[in-house]
């Protein structure tokens, strides 16, 4: 059973996995950064964070405070009075790099979040590990998990246990080494993402890989998938990685990846579809297939399918299993519509 820690209105530690980005946007530019963010909650970004760099930034803590319903977390470095500065704009979690604060200064955050009932997220990375440790393992999983623990520690040991915990490193290995042995050490919620995990197309396969391999462990509360992006393109990535593992709030779209035997255009097809599910915040399940081999079978186990039969056929609608309609092809894309708005 894992610790409960309340961050705002989102409980973590609760069996849910939630969705985090962080603003990109100047913390000067506030209009645009709620602009952004704005955005990012739209698109299905659950908790929000933003980098608050100097004390007058905190302005933007009070800003996104008052018009965003997802949860506000002040990322801090370096400056242990940012953080108590956006503990009074309201943040709802602060978000530290021990390695980067005397501890001190850290229990002096630690005892004003206590009082606000704040938790603290403690991001250890593999870039800033503590020199000690360093000396003593290198950087590895060990030595982040040893980090985390460290600092962890030093906050309970002044009572403080609202705490999350995140390990992260670029490589996809050991950043899954690292949660899976700090899984096992304790039961705090744990904030998971593989880190610089690069542009687009190679830092979703890393998340994929690394954040996939931990959720399908049943390891991670929030996730990142960390991109040199847009934070939007970071929001659809989680959202669809956790849709193909099964914990979605969004459609699922299963298609073939037809072959020789395909007689229609399922690849323009299958977009059509995409787009008609596209903002739909339900899980469902909708199956596009190309012929009978394997068609009837994925068809049958979707909420919505269609399969084809080749030729000119047509295609064979399913719901929930059963055979409900033959659809000549010029009609599929609007008996699928119908149909997926039947089951909203
Ligand atoms: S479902 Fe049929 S068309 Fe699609 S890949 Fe399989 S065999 Fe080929």
């Amino acid at each position: 059973m894992r610790k409960k820690v309340k961050v705002g209105n989102v409980t973590l530690g609760g069996g849910g996995v939630y969705i985090q980005t962080m603003l990109k946007k100047s913390a000067r530019d506030i209009e645009g950064s709620i602009k952004q963010a704005l955005e990012l909650q739209e698109a299905g970004c659950e908790i929000i964070r933003a980098a608050v760099p100097e004390v007058r930034d905190v302005g933007l803590i009070y800003a996104l405070k008052e018009r965003l319903s997802i949860p506000v977390v002040a990322d801090i470095h370096f400056d242990h009075n940012i953080a108590l500065e956006a503990v009074k704009a309201g943040a709802d979690k602060i978000r530290l790099n021990p390695g980067n604060l005397e501890p001190d200064k850290i229990e002096a955050v630690a005892r004003e979040c206590k009082k606000r009932g704040i938790p603290i997220r403690i991001g250890i990375n593999a870039g800033s590990i503590e020199k000690e440790i360093l000396q003593k393992h290198g950087v590895c999983a060990e030595a982040l998990v040893e980090s985390a623990l460290r600092s962890a520690k030093l906050l309970e040991e002044i009572g403080f246990n609202d705490i999350i915990l995140s390990v992260k490193a670029s490589s996809v290995k050991m950043t899954i080494d690292a949660y899976r042995l700090l899984h096992k050490k304790c039961d705090y919620p744990l904030h998971i993402g593989v880190t610089e995990a690069g542009t687009k197309r190679i830092g979703i396969l890393k998340s994929a890989a690394g954040i996939g391999s931990l959720l399908c462990d049943g390891i991670g509360d929030t996730i990142r998938v960390s991109l040199t992006d847009e934070p939007l393109e970071e929001i659809y990535a989680a959202r669809d990685l956790l849709t193909a593992l099964g914990l979605g709030k969004t459609p699922e779209i299963i298609s073939c990846p037809t072959c020789g035997r395909t007689k229609t255009d399922i690849i323009k097809l299958v977009g059509e579809v995409e787009k008609l599910a596209a903002g739909i915040k339900k899980p469902l399940k909708i199956a596009v297939m190309g012929c009978v081999v394997n068609g009837p079978g994925e068809a049958r186990e979707a909420d919505i399918g269609i399969a084809f039969g080749g030729g000119d056929s047509g295609g064979v609608l399913f719901r929930k299993g059963e055979i409900v309609a033959k659809v000549s092809e010029d009609k599929i894309l609007e008996v699928l519509k119908k149909e997926i708005e039947g089951l909203l």
